[in-house]
């Protein structure tokens, strides 16, 4: 028996927060488009949010443009290791698995564990014997690797000899692990304060926190950027994102609302560029870069990892929405947060039992899709 839907569906994915140059921007909003088609037919149908979720992170992950799946970024030995949570927000059931380096689509994956296994969460060989026994085939990790990732690779890994250090994502700082790092700061728009250590994310000056956000009703979908400036367009000598280790955080992630008001988030990984093997980030981990609850609301995040893993920033954004904060300002006071507090940078689309939802990044650009009954939005900027 099925009762009559009551919520209008909603779905929102995202494919990273990063300085996307130009020459991917259509691809990433090509790719975020084809998810939202995937995944809203199944809510238009009736399906469930898990199901949707699932669905849109899968086809995002077959998509070489992201980092998930096949087209990752690469382990300092040249390997692609995936993360994947998914969260069901009706059940509060979640699977998630780590480090795997042969399965296409781990979040299908992660998918089995939350409905096959009395355990939560699975990693590397474990996790992938664990899927193959549920009757998903493993591949070789070479199917996974692009010739484009090998040359990222190369150019990070050259920098690093060269003794230049791998800012991706830290703003200016040097090292977000120094408590000194972790100024206080009563600004709520995420910019440093005057006299603060930090000079500015953006090339060329400017307010050195990009902050966008956007809510019900802001209804633009053209990159919200400044005037006579297009971030991913800038190739002047000298402009840091002309730093290949700046080409990162291509993380994605889905959050939906079903049409009986069951919430549900999924994310999916290959983490950072050059990583150790071994490292894990925050996307797979439950209340850092997913989580889902029906009491509060679904969430995802991509950007600079452990940052957000040290604020569990996931669930620091659904509590907000549970204790009554509207999830567009919820969003942006994530994002505030994650920049004063640590110096992290990054991205997040949230949403609310209510379906009332909020996209906020301080990156130069974040990839995202909104689709609701009255149409599909996408964007490279909010
Ligand atoms: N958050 C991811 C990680 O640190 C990276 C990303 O969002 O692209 O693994």
């Amino acid at each position: 028996m099925t009762s009559a839907p009551t919520h209008d569906p909603i779905l929102i994915v995202h494919g990273g927060a990063w300085a996307i140059p130009a020459d991917a921007a259509e691809a990433h909003e090509a790719g975020v488009r084809e998810a939202l088609e995937t995944g809203y037919k199944i809510l238009a149908l009736g399906g469930s949010a898990l199901d949707a979720v699932e669905a849109a992170v899968s086809v995002l992950e077959d998509d070489p443009t992201f980092d998930a799946g096949r087209g990752s970024f690469l382990t300092s030995d040249g390997r692609v290791q995936l993360d994947a949570l998914l969260m069901d927000g009706g059940r509060m059931k979640a699977g998630g698995v780590a480090c795997v380096e042969r399965l296409r689509n781990p979040i299908q994956a992660a998918r089995l564990v939350l409905e096959k296994s009395p355990h939560v969460y699975f990693v590397g060989p474990g996790a992938e014997q664990f899927a193959a026994s549920h009757g998903m085939v493993l591949i070789p990790n070479s199917e996974l690797v692009l010739p484009r990732e090998r040359e990222r690779l190369a150019a990070a890994q050259a920098r690093q000899a060269a003794g230049l250090a791998d800012e991706t994502f830290s703003g200016q700082l040097a090292d977000d692990k120094d408590p000194e790092t972790a100024y206080s700061t009563n600004n709520t728009a995420g910019a440093p304060g005057p006299g603060s250590p930090r000079t500015g994310l953006r090339p060329g000056g400017g307010d050195p926190s990009h902050f966008g956000t956007r809510e019900p009703g802001n209804s633009s979908p053209s990159p919200t950027e400044d005037p006579g400036q297009n971030w991913w367009d800038d190739k002047k000598p000298g402009n840091p994102y002309e730093d290949p280790t700046k080409w990162s955080h291509d993380t994605v992630g889905a959050v939906a609302l079903d049409g009986h008001g069951n919430l549900a988030a999924a994310t999916s990984t290959g983490g950072t560029l050059n990583k150790t093997p071994g490292r894990v980030g925050d996307s797979s981990l439950i209340g850092c870069g997913c989580y889902a609850d029906n009491l509060a609301g679904a969430v995802s995040l991509t950007g600079w990892g452990e940052p957000i893993m040290k604020l569990v920033l996931g669930k620091w954004a659904t509590d907000r929405v549970a204790a009554g904060s509207a999830p567009e300002i919820a969003a942006r006071e994530a994002i505030s947060y994650l920049y004063n507090r640590l110096g992290g940078h990054g991205g997040i689309i949230l949403l609310g039992p209510d379906g009332r939802f909020g996209l906020a990044h301080n990156t130069p650009a974040m990839a995202w899709g909104l689709a609701t009954p009255s149409g599909f939005q996408t964007g490279l900027s909010v």
